[in-house]
């Protein structure tokens, strides 16, 4: 025999019951099951709110109105005109009874605990008594069955303990009298020995079930509720959840202890003792196999089952040498709550035993406060022991897995998500079990928390990058269209998933923390955009407060820079192919690099130099294998690289220039180039990042152009002045053939100088055969000692800059 328990949603509307009652009829079957049903959805929190609102003596009719209403269009919906009158009749008879209580209620001001489980036995009373009449079309023999006077308890009201030798003879005596029958019995809802109405505490329908199931040896107890099964996180909260196919009563229990809400924890017990399985099923999609609860679970290799929350939590802190790790102390203490009914969710004791932490629910912290004062209060007049300390607006996160025991690094996999995160942990406990990890942190990140532990405990799945992207211009219009072509292909081959969450200009800012659409971005941004202020704009991305989040700074301002701190402090990693930042002071640079490194994330900025070539990249892991780096030259702009490459033979400086511009390989005024300031911030970054404390200043540039060139007031002038100083230009070009040689502007570091001048090279020079606008740079180090290593190829261009944009963010989903 199986005993099927439907859910608040499975018979929250007319539809729902029908496809519950289909569910019973086929079980039937095979075996007259037993079925136990709750309130339709949201009944009970109404019926909370009501009894609160009559000690409040506050007028409740309209919420009466409402619960009367639901049932009765699940009546007219569902039961032809003739049979709907006696329905009608008995849920009238309920609620008029309820009524009764709530209005004396109202009169008292005053509601008990034995009343207010009196008010919410009407929830699965009303919903019971209707479903198993409407059952009467389909079923011969269904029986309305009040729960409540076979499961006997103490005299706990709200959250009752049950007798189970009693309320196993009770349950087997009735249903041997019964068994012919369809039994359709009221969950959550019990008795005390002098039959006033207890409950079981809410969720408590599911425990109903494993009750009836223990007591008559059923053969699986199945829950049905509206999702597929037990899940590795709360669905509403983390998209990635996936259904888990079974779980050990253990891990069942760790899970929904600390808030999978999908089963509620004690009706793992009576089902683990009599072995019996407990199967999750879904109302809606009755072919989902369930998540089965039992004990003979094959070996798995998910290192954790799955990531549950509690949102509402707080912790209260107790300390004093004189007190606090005295033997008898926590015992005083937590029997004082437990006797109180507080329950306390988890407790953490500092080694030094001068403290203990433990959380309980907000609202029984004014409680536990005064008990607390009031036991200990000798301790606290001697100072013995501190008042005690609240914080307030906190939440529990637990990962949960018997494998736990198994896998070393469990928790460093823990503290690494979410540190790289930023998430603050205020307490840490670990079950002795070793089946949970529990972490206190702040409710706000709770969410992003949830998330990034799920993606990295469960690497099979995609991880999700969420990136801002600054600057709409040509590199961050390719870099979006790049993204969009590859990312089937990340999702595919790398599990990665990089979603753009945030798009900003200078005019607007468009903002999607599912992603926005990268084929309809742009019409997307000017046409619902907000108006762009930059401040705004940070602000937007650290309030979305999404995990693994990247900046990605595509403009070539300064604006953003003196963002760059903030947005590290926040934890968020900086991709950017803006020098305006680490070409300034080198305390500034500095400062990057350090707050990057203090806050756990990263600063990539490959294409400040040379574009998407890896030369940043090269540079930094020469140095982290132990090579020393002895020289480093390179050409650096891929304007200067064009000019010399083909200023020889019978070319004139002057029309190598004009070529070079109006191939659109120069500024608008070509001395921009020229006077070696560009090129000058590349060797900057370099220099830097080889380790040297260099200020712009310290790199010399060797001036290419006569004064005359420079000071020209206009690009046209410049022409002029180039062309009345084409002999100077002659006599370098020939004076450099004339030895066999070519003409260089060439980026040199050696012995922490930087400097950056014209030169005449030979064959042997790997710069020599350089041609087009292509950058180069050769490094000389202990390694690479008589041949230079040479990273040489374009160097400039919106393609190959969006492309090391896009290099640097998939190193960043590598961490
Ligand atoms: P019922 O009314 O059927 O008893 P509940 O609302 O008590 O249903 O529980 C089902 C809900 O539990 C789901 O809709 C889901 O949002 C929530 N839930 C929380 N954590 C989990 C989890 N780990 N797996 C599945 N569901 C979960
Ligand atoms: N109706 C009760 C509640 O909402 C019991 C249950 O749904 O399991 O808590
Ligand atoms: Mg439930």
């Amino acid at each position: 025999m199986k005993v099927l328990k439907f859910g608040g949603t499975s018979v929250g509307s007319a539809e729902n019951i029908k496809t519950l009652l289909k569910l019973v009829l086929q079980e039937k079957q095979n075996e007259n099951p037993v079925v136990v049903l709750s309130a339709m959805s949201g009944v009970t929190n109404m019926l909370t709110e009501m009894a609160e609102m009559a000690e409040r003596g506050e007028p409740f009719a309209a919420q009466l109105k409402q619960i009367e209403n639901k049932h009765f269009e699940v009546i007219r919906t569902l039961l032809p005109a003739a049979d709907q009158n006696p329905v009608f009749t008995k849920i009238k008879i309920f609620l008029n009874e309820l009524e009764d209580v709530l209005q004396a209620v109202s009169s008292l001001k005053e509601l008990s605990l034995q009343t207010k489980d009196l008010i919410l036995s009407y929830g699965e009373k009303c919903a019971t008594f209707m479903v198993s009449h409407i059952a009467r079309q389909y079923i011969d023999n269904p029986l309305y069955v009040f729960g409540a006077d076979y499961i006997k308890t103490d005299h706990n009201f709200g959250n009752a303990k049950v007798d189970t030798v009693l309320t196993d003879l009770l349950i087997k005596d009735f249903y041997h009298s019964n068994q012919d029958k369809v039994l359709f019995v009221t969950g959550f809802i019990a008795s005390n020995t002098e039959n006033k109405v207890t409950t079981l505490g809410r969720g408590g329908s599911d425990y109903t079930a494993a009750i009836w199931g223990s007591a008559l040896d059923a053969e699986e107890i199945q829950i049905w509720t509206d999702v597929n099964g037990m899940m590795t996180a709360d669905p509403r909260m983390v998209k990635k959840a996936f259904s888990l196919e079974e779980l050990s009563y253990t891990e069942a229990m760790e899970l929904s202890y600390f808030g999978a809400k999908v089963i509620y924890p004690p009706t793992m017990l009576p089902a683990f003792l009599k072995k019996i399985p407990l199967v999750i099923k879904n109302t809606f999609q009755p072919d989902f196999k369930g998540t089965y609860i039992r004990s003979d679970v094959k070996p798995s290799v998910m290192p954790i089952k799955g990531i549950s929350s509690i949102d509402q939590i707080s912790i209260i802190n107790l300390s004093g040498g004189g007190m606090v790790g005295k033997a008898g102390f926590s015992g005083r203490l937590f029997s004082l709550l437990s006797r109180e009914q507080i329950n306390v969710v988890l407790i953490t004791q500092s080694s030094s035993e001068h403290s203990i932490t433990f959380a309980v629910k907000p609202s029984d912290v004014e409680t536990a406060i005064k008990l607390i004062e009031k036991e200990f209060e000798l301790e606290l007049n001697a100072q013995k022991l501190s008042r005690p300390e609240v914080e307030h607006n906190l939440a529990v996160l637990a990962v949960v897995g018997e494998n736990m025991k198994h896998t070393p690094g469990m928790s460093g996999r823990l503290f690494h998500a979410l540190g790289r995160n930023g998430i603050n942990v205020r307490a840490i406990a670990q079950g002795s079990s070793e089946y949970n990890i529990s972490v206190i942190i702040g409710k706000d990140d709770l969410s992003k928390a949830v998330n990034a532990v799920h993606d990295a405990f469960f690497t099979d799945l995609k991880r999700t990058l969420n990136i801002f992207c600054l600057g709409t211009g040509n590199i961050g219009k390719t870099l979006f269209t790049q993204l969009k072509e590859q990312m089937p292909f990340l999702a595919k081959n790398n599990d990665l998933q990089v979603r753009v969450t945030g798009i900003g200009n200078t005019r607007k800012m468009i903002f999607n923390a599912e992603g926005l659409d990268l084929s309809a971005w742009e019409t997307e941004l000017n046409e619902h955009g907000e108006q762009a202020e930059l401040k705004q704009f940070i602000d937007q991305m650290i309030a979305m407060n999404l995990p693994n989040c990247v900046f990605v700074d595509n403009t070539a301002s300064e604006a953003p820079v003196t963002f760059y701190q903030h947005i590290f402090q926040n934890t968020i990693s900086i991709v950017t192919c803006n020098k305006k930042g680490n070409s300034a002071a080198y305390a500034q640079y500095k400062s990057f690099k350090d707050a990057a490194r203090k806050h756990g994330v990263d600063f990539y900025y490959e294409t400040n130099v040379g574009a998407g070539l890896p030369i940043i990249r090269t540079l930094k892991d020469l140095m982290m294998s132990g090579d020393k780096i002895t020289r480093i030259e390179a050409i650096l702009s891929g304007t200067i690289s064009y000019i010399f490459n083909n200023f020889k033979d019978d070319a004139g400086f002057y029309e190598t220039v004009k070529q070079a511009q109006d191939l659109g390989y120069t500024e608008p005024d070509p001395r921009d180039d020229l006077n070696g300031k560009d090129f000058m911030r590349k060797m900057l970054i370099l220099a830097r990042d080889a380790g040297h404390n260099l200020e712009a200043d310290d790199v010399k540039i060797d001036n290419i152009l006569p004064d005359s060139c420079l000071q020209a007031p206009t690009v046209e002038a410049f022409y002029q002045e180039l062309e009345r100083n084409a002999a100077y230009f002659e006599t370098l070009k020939n004076k450099a053939k004339d030895q066999n040689k070519v003409l260089r502007y060439i980026g040199k570091l050696e012995d922490g100088k930087a400097e950056i001048s014209l030169q005449m090279v030979d064959e042997n020079h790997p710069f020599y055969m350089l041609s087009g606008s292509d950058n180069i740079i050769s490094f000389t180090t202990d390694r690479y000692m008589n041949r230079p290593m040479v990273v040489k190829g374009p160097g400039a261009g919106a393609e190959v800059t969006a492309a090391g944009v896009f290099a640097d963010i998939i190193n960043v989903g590598r961490a």
